[in-house]
């Protein structure tokens, strides 16, 4: 994973303890690598970090990025610049219409969970909790 999978700058931490309710919510979309066999971030480029991108009124960008390390879980807010929303969106694909296909079955049906990028519902058995359990 490079750099630019992740964010690079962040602006000042986005001064609220509640986000307004938001315009726009942008789920991290999930893609199982088969070869360390767990489902990692388009966002991220990480299979412990974890993120959701809200454009709440006003035409602000604020990311939420949930981290799991050794049974522990935590979160974090910041915003971020119209710039790296857009690298944001691109890297998790949205708006783009690639053919995506299953890792297990190599079929291109059933891939209509939005936030899981490569497998698709008959083969999600096979795959561990995601982010969310
Ligand atoms: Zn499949």
């Amino acid at each position: 994973m490079g750099k630019k999978m992740k964010i690079l700058s962040r602006l000042p931490e986005y001064p609220a303890k509640e986000l307004p309710p938001p315009e726009a919510k942008f789920r991290d979309v999930l893609f199982w690598n088969p070869q360390r066999l767990l489902l990692f971030s388009r966002a991220t480029g990480d299979y412990r970090e974890f993120e959701t991108l809200y454009r709440p009124p006003g035409g602000r960008w604020v990311v939420r990025r949930r981290i799991r390390r050794g049974g522990r879980r935590s979160y974090s807010w910041f915003e971020v610049s119209e710039e790296e929303a857009r690298a944001w969106l691109e890297r998790c694909g949205y708006g783009q219409a690639a053919t995506r296909r299953c890792v297990f079955c190599g079929g291109t049906d059933g891939l209509e969970v939005p936030y899981l990028d490569n497998v698709c519902v008959s083969c999600m058995g096979k795959t561990p909790a995601g982010p969310q359990a």
